[in-house]
C-alpha cells in the first residue's frame, strides 16, 4: 500500500468522505509542487509531507491540518506563493502553511554552539518565542512542526554530522519540552529517543542493550501481571484493558543518571517498564485503584490522583506504584479511554470528531491557559538569564505567580493578591479575606512580584467583596476585570433586593387598590424598558408607588365605582379644597365656621394636622395674634368625588373606628358609609369614602395601616 492511500484510509476512519477528498485533493498539488524533488535520503520529496500529514491522521486531527501537513513545505520549496494556495485550499489552510514556514525559516537562522553542541540561548529564546505567538495563533500550527520534526529526526541519518547533531540537538531543547507542554508524551517520548541516539550514540546503545538482554525475562514477567491484574479485576466486576509498556530509552537514562548519583548501577533499575489500566468510566478507575492496592502493597508516597486534580496541560490519570511479584516496585496508570487519548495526544485531542470547529468555549480556556505557558523553567534546563529575558522581553508588564499547587497565573504588573484571588475564580475573590505571600501575611494591597507564590484565605459563608475595592485610591484591584466583577456583584445584589421590594410594593398596591393593572402596561406607563427596571426603580425609591398611582386615570377609579356604589346612597359629587401656595398639605374644614364652596375663605396651619380652612370672617380667624400662621386659600377647580369602598382588618380594640375615621377625615376625605362586623377578637370595618383619585386613595391606605391594630386595607367591591 502507498504512503498515500494510508493517510486517506486511515482519515477515511474518523473523516467524512468529502473531507477525504478535500485532503486528497491537496496531496494531489502537493505532489504536482514538489515533481522531481528528491530528499537528502533519496526517497520522493512527497513522501515527508505524507509522513507527516500520517502522524496527525493519528492523532484525528481535522481535514484542514491534515491538508495543510500536505502542503507544509510548498511555499518554502516551489513556486507556489501564498494566494494561489488561499484560492484553491481556502483562508485556513494557507495561514497554517505560512505559519509552519515561517517558523522554519527562523529555525534555520539559528546555529548552535560549537563547543557545548547546544542551541544558544538567545536563538533558543527566539524559536521558543516565534512558537508560542504562532501557537496563540493556531495551534495547528505547531503540530504540524512537530510532526514535520518527528519525520525529519526518524531520517535524520543521511544528514550531515553537523547538521544532524545541531538538530537533534534542537530538538531535545525545543520540540521535546514543547510536546511535553501540549501534553502530547506520544510525540515527545519519540522525539527524545530520537535525539538522544545521535546525541549521545554510546550511552543509547548501552540501555538499549540491557533492554534487550532482560527482554526475555521482562516480558514473561509483564505478561504474568498483566495476568493475574485482569483477573482480579474481572473478579470485581471491573472491564479493563491492561497492558505493560517498556519505558523510553530516554528517562531510564535520565533515571540511570540519578541512579549513578546515588552510586548505584543501571543493571539495578527494574522498573523499565509500567502497567496501565484503561477502564470506561471515572468509577472504575477508583474501583480497579482499590483492586490493585488490595493485591499489592503500594509504595508510600507513591500516589497522585490527577483525576481530581488535572495537570495544568489537562492530563488526568491515577498514579500509583506497588510493589509487585516478587517484590518488584512497578508504576501503574489508571485512566479511561478518553483521559488514555488525552494522555497520548494532549491539546491534539480536541480536533477528534470536531471538524470545523475550533471556536468551543472549553477549548478557548485551554488556549488562556496555552498562552500562559511560560513556565518553561522546568522545561528548558537551566539558563536562568533566558527565563528572565523572556518573560521582560515577551510579556515586560506581566507578573507571574504561582497558586500553592504550583499553577502559573499571569497578571499585569501592579496586580495585587485580590486580583490574583479573582483571577483564580470569581467566588474566590469574593470569598477573599486576606491573603499569604510565600508563606507570609500581606495586606491585600500588596504588588505581586514574579515568582511569588500567592494563598488566598476565603471565608466559609458566602460573603460580598468589600465597597473600599472599588476605591482607586486603596489600591485593592489593578486588572479592570476584577473591578468589573466587584461592580457587578453589587449591581446584581441590589438590582436583586430592589427588584424583590418592588414587586412586593406594586403587589401589595395592586391588591389594595383592587385593580387589574397588567404589570407589562405598566412598565410601559412609566416609560421602562422591562418590568424588571420598574420593579427595580420602585424598589430602590427611584420611582414611587405615588407616581405609579397618580399615572393611572381617573377612570380607573371610576369602573369599579357602580358596583360599590349600588348598596349606597351617595351624595353628590363635593368640590375639593385647594391650598393655594402650599401644594398638596392636608385641608380640613374648621368646625367653627363650617365654611362651604363660595365663602371668603384663609388657611390656618395647625401644629401637625395640616391646613385648617375658616371663613374669612371667623372670629378664630381674626383673633389669631400668629399672623404667619394664615395662608391665603381658594376654593380649587372643583374635583369630582368618586365613591370607593374599602376594608379593614384589624384587631378589635376600643376606640379602633375612631381612629380610624380620624385619619380619614384628616386625609379630607369624606366617609360616605361605613359598618363594623366584630367577630371574637377581630375586627372588619367596611367604609365607602369618596376620593377624587387613586393618588389620594393610596394616601389613605398608607395612613390607615399606621392606626394601631389595623392589618389589612384593601379595596373592595362587596
Ligand atoms: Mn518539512
Amino acid at each position: 500500500m502507498t504512503l498515500a492511500q494510508e493517510l486517506f484510509d486511515k482519515a477515511s476512519e474518523y473523516l467524512p468522505a468529502d473531507r477525504v477528498s478535500w485532503v486528497r485533493e491537496a496531496y494531489l498539488f502537493a505532489h504536482e509542487a514538489h515533481q522531481g524533488q528528491l530528499r537528502k535520503s533519496g526517497e520522493p520529496f512527497i513522501d515527508h509531507p505524507l509522513n507527516t500529514a500520517l502522524y496527525l491522521a493519528e492523532m484525528k486531527l481535522d481535514s484542514v491540518a491534515l491538508s495543510a501537513a500536505l502542503l507544509h513545505d510548498v511555499l518554502e520549496d516551489t513556486d507556489v506563493g501564498y494566494d494561489l494556495l488561499s484560492d484553491r485550499f481556502g483562508e485556513d489552510v494557507a495561514k497554517l502553511v505560512d505559519g509552519v514556514t515561517k517558523l522554519t525559516r527562523s529555525e534555520q537562522e539559528n546555529g548552535i554552539d560549537e563547543e557545548t553542541l547546544a542551541v544558544p540561548h538567545d536563538a533558543r529564546a527566539a524559536s521558543i518565542r516565534k512558537m508560542l505567538m504562532t501557537m496563540a495563533e493556531d495551534v495547528r500550527v505547531v503540530l504540524i512542526k512537530l510532526a514535520d520534526r518527528l519525520h525529519n529526526m526518524r531520517t535524520l541519518g543521511s544528514m550531515k554530522e553537523d547538521r544532524r547533531l545541531a538538530i537533534a540537538r534542537e530538538t531535545l531543547d525545543i520540540y521535546a519540552p514543547l510536546a511535553h507542554r501540549l501534553g502530547i508524551w506520544e510525540i515527545k517520548w519519540i522525539l527524545e529517543d530520537l535525539a538522544f541516539q545521535h546525541l549521545n550514540p554510546d550511552a543509547y546503545k548501552e540501555i538499549s542493550q540491557l533492554l534487550a538482554t532482560k527482554r526475555d525475562e521482562r516480558e514473561r514477567y509483564i505478561e504474568r501481571v498483566v495476568g493475574l491484574l485482569k483477573e482480579e479485576l474481572g473478579a470485581d466486576g471491573v472491564e479493563a484493558q491492561v497492558t505493560g509498556r517498556a519505558k523510553h530509552i530516554y528517562s531510564i537514562y535520565l533515571k540511570g543518571q540519578k541512579y549513578s548519583r546515588a552510586n548505584r548501577s543501571i543493571d539495578e533499575i527494574n522498573d523499565l517498564f509500567a502497567l496501565r489500566i484503561v477502564v470506561n468510566d471515572i468509577q472504575e478507575c477508583y474501583a480497579a485503584l482499590g483492586t490493585v492496592h488490595a493485591k499489592w502493597r503500594p509504595l508510600p508516597g507513591e500516589f497522585d490522583d490527577y483525576i481530581a486534580n488535572p495537570k495544568d496541560n489537562l492530563y488526568q490519570s491515577l498514579h500509583t506504584a506497588v510493589l509487585c511479584e516478587g517484590g518488584a516496585p512497578v508504576e501503574i496508570q489508571i485512566r479511561t479511554r478518553e483521559m488514555h487519548h488525552l494522555a497520548e495526544f494532549g491539546i491534539a485531542a480536541h480536533w477528534l470528531y470536531k471538524e470545523g470547529d475550533a471556536s468551543d468555549a472549553k477549548f478557548e480556556q485551554k488556549m488562556i491557559w496555552l498562552r500562559q505557558i511560560l513556565d518553561w523553567q522546568r522545561d528548558v534546563s537551566g539558563a536562568e538569564e533566558f527565563i528572565e529575558g523572556f518573560k521582560t522581553d515577551v510579556f515586560e508588564n506581566q507578573v507571574f505567580v504561582y497558586t500553592p499547587r504550583g499553577d502559573l497565573k499571569e497578571l499585569p504588573a501592579g496586580a495585587t493578591p485580590l486580583d490574583f484571588a479573582y483571577r483564580v475564580h470569581t467566588e474566590v475573590g469574593h470569598r477573599c479575606i486576606g491573603a499569604k505571600l510565600n508563606g507570609k501575611l500581606v495586606p491585600l494591597q500588596h504588588q505581586l512580584q514574579n515568582g511569588d507564590t500567592v494563598e488566598i484565605m476565603t471565608s466559609k459563608t458566602v460573603r460580598g467583596p468589600s465597597r473600599d475595592w472599588l476605591n482607586d485610591n486603596l489600591q485593592y484591584l489593578q486588572t479592570a476585570s476584577a473591578k468589573s466583577k466587584v461592580r457587578q456583584w453589587f449591581n446584581r445584589q441590589e438590582r436583586k433586593a430592589n427588584i424583590q421590594t418592588g414587586k412586593e410594593v406594586f403587589a401589595k398596591e395592586v391588591r389594595r387598590l383592587d385593580t387589574e393593572i397588567m404589570e407589562s402596561a405598566v412598565a410601559d406607563l412609566m416609560s421602562f424598558d422591562s418590568i424588571e427596571d420598574f420593579f427595580c426603580a420602585l424598589g430602590s425609591g427611584a420611582v414611587t408607588i405615588g407616581n405609579v398611582v397618580s399615572k393611572l386615570t381617573a377612570t380607573e377609579v371610576q369602573e369599579k365605582v357602580d358596583v360599590a356604589a349600588a348598596e349606597v346612597t351617595l351624595p353628590d359629587p363635593t368640590p375639593g379644597i385647594q391650598v393655594l401656595g402650599v401644594g398638596d398639605l392636608l385641608t380640613r374644614m374648621a368646625r367653627c365656621c363650617n365654611p362651604i364652596g363660595g365663602d371668603k375663605i384663609t388657611g390656618y396651619i395647625t401644629r401637625g394636622r395640616g391646613v385648617t380652612v375658616h371663613r374669612q370672617t371667623c372670629p378664630n380667624v381674626l383673633r389669631e395674634s400668629e399672623i404667619e400662621r394664615l395662608v391665603p386659600v381658594d376654593w380649587g377647580e372643583a374635583k369630582t368625588l368618586y365613591p370607593v369602598r374599602i376594608r379593614l382588618e384589624g384587631w378589635d380594640r376600643v376606640g379602633l373606628l375612631r381612629d380610624v375615621t380620624s385619619q380619614v377625615s384628616d386625609e379630607g376625605v369624606n366617609i360616605a358609609y361605613c359598618s363594623t362586623i366584630p367577630s371574637e377578637d377581630s375586627s372588619v370595618i367596611t367604609l365607602t369614602v369618596l376620593v377624587d383619585s387613586l393618588d389620594q386613595l393610596t394616601k389613605l391606605f398608607a395612613k390607615l395601616e399606621g392606626v394601631v391594630g389595623v392589618m389589612q386595607v384593601y379595596r373592595t367591591t362587596q
